[in-house]
């Protein structure tokens, strides 16, 4: 079934599968997005833990779903079931999108594009050719942020406590590998047109922590982009905003790649502002019930 197919369905059923997902955003933008279209498709989150991933494709294909969203801990995972896998996902050794296709499930990575298309809003990309990206992690995230700084041109420097991570993500990319607390970092950074954090530095046990050294100092103009959204205002945005940077949220990038898997699934143009309202909403609720 390709996507003609999808355009032509009256009903669709979507999934989020990962491990924990109950904390997970995607169904709140999801459904306000079919809402926004007016269409009659579902929208759902299901628990699965590693390991299971190719039973629980077997029984969501079987219960007719169109669409899958993956996310931690089964982005690696579910390359191993998919019937097709896109270059993206390929290149960066994760899926976030799957989608159902003569029965099989095609593996996309729309984190790559959607980070792309978060950037593209906020600056013009031609100008970031031959300037430094600058990416901290070297995960599945930090894989795709570092082959979306690669395609619009820039210099990718990934900084990772494992070497062996850092340096293969770094050569994938044809970047150059620092290690963490390295003394020559800052001076990198000060030269930086874009600066990404990829790990879980600044939520959860790690809130209130920011992959910037100490002193560190931006360049002008500099983008900097946290793909941690829960909470949505990191220490690591707080302090890039008080050094003059521009920054994207994560909640953004989250919107981004749901903006593509929605596209790839129903053939429809996304509704952006309704998705992203939604997700405002959810996360402003979810910040009120903390509080009471
Ligand atoms: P992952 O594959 O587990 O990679 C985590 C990376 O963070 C590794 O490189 C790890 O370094 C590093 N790290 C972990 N704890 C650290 C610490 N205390 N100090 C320094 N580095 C640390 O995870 P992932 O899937 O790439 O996800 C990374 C983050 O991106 C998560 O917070 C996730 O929620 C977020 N994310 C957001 C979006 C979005 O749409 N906004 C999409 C995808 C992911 P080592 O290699 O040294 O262990």
């Amino acid at each position: 079934m390709g996507v003609k197919a999808a355009v032509m369905r009256s009903r669709g059923k979507c999934f989020v599968i990962g491990y924990p997902i109950s904390h997970s955003l995607s169904p709140v933008m999801f459904r306000a997005a079919f809402a926004a279209l007016g269409l009659d498709w579902t929208y759902r989150a299901v628990p699965v833990p590693p390991g299971r991933a190719g039973e629980a494709l077997a029984e969501l294909a079987r219960a007719g779903a169109v669409g899958v969203n993956v996310t931690m801990p089964l982005k690696q995972e579910v390359l191993t079931h998919a019937a097709v896998i896109a270059p993206r996902a390929q290149l960066v050794g994760a899926a976030n999108t799957l989608t159902l296709v003569d029965g099989g499930w095609e593996a996309d990575n729309t984190d790559w594009p959607g980070l792309g298309r978060a950037l593209a809003e906020l600056v013009d990309v031609t100008g970031l050719a031959g300037r430094v990206g600058l990416v901290f992690g070297a995960g599945g995230a930090a894989a795709a942020a570092a082959f979306c700084l690669k395609e619009d041109g820039l210099r990718v420097v990934v900084v990772n406590r494992d070497p062996a991570r850092g340096g293969d993500l770094a050569g994938r990319v044809g970047g150059r590998y620092l290690p963490w607390g390295e003394p020559a970092l800052p001076e990198v950074l000060a030269q930086a047109a874009v600066v990404i954090n990829a790990t879980p530095l600044g939520m959860g046990d790690l809130k209130g922590q920011s992959p910037l050294p100490a002193g560190a100092v931006l360049a002008p103009g500099c983008v900097v982009c946290d793909l941690v959204y829960h909470p949505v205002e990191t220490e690591f945005l707080r302090r890039a905003r008080a050094l003059g940077a521009r920054v994207i949220t994560g909640l953004e990038v989250l919107l981004w790649q749901g903006v593509l898997a929605l596209e790839r699934w129903t053939g429809r143009k996304a509704p952006v502002e309704a998705m992203r309202r939604a997700l405002a909403e959810a996360v402003e609720g979810g910040q009120r019930a903390c509080v009471t």
